[in-house]
Parts: structure tokens; sequence; C-alpha cells
């Protein structure tokens, strides 16, 4: 049995994709001049022929890292130093309420040299509006960071939408986007005549944990952090990580293949808790309605339930889901992010993460609800 509901933290990796990847290899290193060299330098090519035609990009714009915490941090702290280089005037970062850490805690990180930043609030379903960024915006604005899908809540935000208004505004605004729970999985494409740079990570598609990229725009130059060879057109100088990256395109391929009934299924999948949960008269809210999140993520509420307990319940029973995001589900603070929807605090301490992928199946879902309900009944009569 399966109980692992937590694939917004990890999604499990594609067992088709690992075996073609393990076919593929070879010990050469990709900046080697022979043979085997050239056969790892090709894979990780081909990879980027594969992600930038799937965006829409040349592949030139793509660059490897080790994930998205990287990538946040090479696109922010690179464009940062930049402006800083050309002594430019613009010294503000706009930022929305709910982004992950990777980005959030960057961007207020540059306030050590002296940047600004503003917030963009988000409503009770935590969705960014793009009306809440217009008065934000003026001549220093250096750059606005606004996710495609909150990894806490599932929440889409219209960032193509969001992206066209600041264009609209001032187009040498930079506008960075954290594509890592949209990337491959969601139907919607990000608009890249708006969007200037954005970033995934390959664990949160079926991949493997160490392993991510970026997309940036020519017009946006950035500084390199690390100083070493010149992999990654000297952004990201270091041996690539040809084992992950080959995994990454494999795993890009799967989630692409059949998506639609994926999408299908997986919605399926939350409906049929949902139900359930009914069905056994367990007291839950769910945060965000079905046509404005991702089908693969289920924030729930439990009022009079603590989301701890609840998630310390269910492990021992075999299911893992997540109280917030995992990188902060350490934390006993209340979720940033749930407090920035302006929720109760009854709401707040209750609310739990389920997150689907393809190796769900509706059984699991109905194991999942019982447990549930178990839980809910236990903090009652406690
Ligand atoms: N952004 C979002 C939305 C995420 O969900 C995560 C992972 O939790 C990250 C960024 C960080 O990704 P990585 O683990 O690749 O650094």
């Amino acid at each position: 049995m399966n109980g692992y509901f937590d694939s917004a933290a990890s999604m499990p990796v594609f067992p088709q994709a690992l075996l073609k990847t393990l076919a593929k290899m070879r010990p050469g290193n990709p900046s080697s001049a022979h043979v085997l060299g050239n056969q790892a330098r090709t894979i990780i090519n081909n990879t980027r022929l594969q992600i930038a035609d799937y965006v829409g990009c040349d592949s030139d714009q793509i660059y490897f890292t080790s994930g998205a915490t990287e990538a946040a941090n090479v696109l922010i702290q690179g464009y940062i130093a930049y402006l800083m280089r050309q002594s430019s005037a613009r010294n503000e970062i706009i930022v929305s309420a709910i982004e992950h850490p990777a980005v959030f805690q960057t961007v207020y990180a540059m306030q050590n040299q002296g940047f600004v930043v503003r917030q963009i609030p988000c409503n009770k379903q935590g969705e960014i509006l793009p009306e809440s960024i217009e008065q934000l915006i003026n001549a220093r604005t250096a750059m606005v960071c606004v996710m495609a899908v909150n990894n806490e809540t599932g929440a889409i935000q219209p960032v193509n939408d969001i992206a066209k208004l600041v264009k609209k505004i001032d187009s040498d605004v930079l506008f960075m986007c954290d594509a890592v729970q949209q990337f491959a999985k969601l139907d919607t494409k990000l608009d890249l005549q708006v969007i200037d740079a954005f970033f995934m990570s390959g664990h949160k598609i079926g991949a493997d944990k160490g392993v991510g990229c970026f997309y940036l725009n020519d017009r946006f130059p950035i500084l390199p952090l690390m100083h070493g060879g010149t992999q990654e057109q000297a952004y990201r100088p270091g041996t690539e990580n040809v084992f992950g990256i080959a995994l990454l395109g494999e795993a890009l391929a799967e989630n692409l293949r059949g998506r639609d009934s994926k999408i299908r299924q997986t919605r399926q999948l939350a409906r049929h808790l949902i139900d359930r949960l009914k069905m056994l008269q367990v007291n839950h809210v769910r945060l965000v309605p079905e046509e404005k999140s991702s089908p693969f993520i289920l924030s729930l509420a439990f009022p009079g339930v603590s989301s701890s307990s609840m998630m310390r319940d269910l492990a021992t029973s075999g299911f893992y889901i997540s109280q917030g995001s995992a990188c902060s589900s350490h934390s006993m603070a209340p979720s940033r992010i749930l407090s920035a929807m302006s929720l109760s605090d009854e709401i707040i301490t209750s609310t739990i993460r389920i997150s689907f992928s393809h190796s769900n199946t509706q059984e699991e879902v109905e194991q999942l609800a019982e447990q549930l309900a178990a839980c809910c009944k236990l903090e009652v009569e406690i």
C-alpha cells in the first residue's frame, strides 16, 4: 500500500524514466574532448533542447542548476549585483507574500545591499490579484517575483496577466516566476513575451533531487555568483549533474505523455477524497476552490484538530502528508502563507496539504479518508 501523499514536496521518480536514464549513462565528463565526454555533453544539450522546445525559447536561454533554490539565488542575486555594478537607480523589489522561502528569503536578503522590498498581498483564497501590483511599481522597481502555483495551497496565480500588467507599466522591470509546481504538470503555458525568467526543480516532476534549471531572457544580464569553469555559460560553473539532467529530460517526457488524462485522474482523486470525507461526516474546509487550484495539491483544514498531531498520527499508519511546505514543516511558527491569506487561527493551525502524483490510486485515497476520519475522531474525543 502506498500512503505517500506528499508529492509537492518530492514526487516519486518515474521508474521508466530512471531505467531509460541508466541505460544512457557512460563515465565521461561533459567537458572532456573525447568521445565519452561528447556523449555526456550530447545528453545535456538534448535535454536543454527538449526543455526549450517545451517552454518555447532558445536552448541557450536554459541553464541547469542544482535545483530551484539555487536558480532563484542565481537570478535574484545575479541581477541585483548587475544593477549595482551599473549604479542603477532601481533599488526596489516587489515580491508576492506567498512566495516559497527560496525566493522570499533571497529577496529579503537583498535589503543588506540597500534594496527596498515591497510585498504584494493575496486574497483569502491565496490568489495574488494583478490590480494590487499597479500601485507598488515605480521608477525604482528592479524586479517583480510572483510564483505560478503556490506550493502550500495549490492556488494557481494569474502570472501571465500580472506579468503583462507589469510590462505595460515598465518593460524594463524584470519579471521572475517560480514555476516549480506548474512546470510540466499543468496545461497552462508561461508567456515568455512578458515573463523574463522562471525556474523549475527536478524532484517536483518525478526526476531526482539536486537538479533543476532556469530560463533567462537575454535582455536582462546577471552576474555569476560562483566562479570556476565555463559550464552553463559560467553562470553555474562546476561539472554538470549529467545523470540528473538526463533524468530530468525523461521525467519531463513522462509528465507530458497523456498529461490531460493525468490532470483529469488527479482531479478525480481529490474529488473522491472530499466525497469520502463528506460521507464519513468529517468536518473540513477546502482552502482553495477546485477551479483555482492545481489538481495536484489539496489544502484542507479540519477545524478543532491540530495539523501537527494529524500529521504525526497519519505517519504512524503509513500515510505521509505535509503541514505546510516540507521546507518549513519543522518550524512551529504558523504558516506565513496561510497567515498572508488572513485566515483564522483555527483554520491556520488545522490545515494540512495533501499532494498527489501519478502513483496514487482511488483505493489509497479511500484509505486516507478513513485515516483522516479516525484522526479527527481521536482528537475530538481527547
Ligand atoms: N519553489 C517552490 C514552489 C517549491 O515548492 C520548492 C520546493 O519545496 C522550491 C521552490 C525549492 O526547490 P528545491 O528543493 O529544488 O530547491
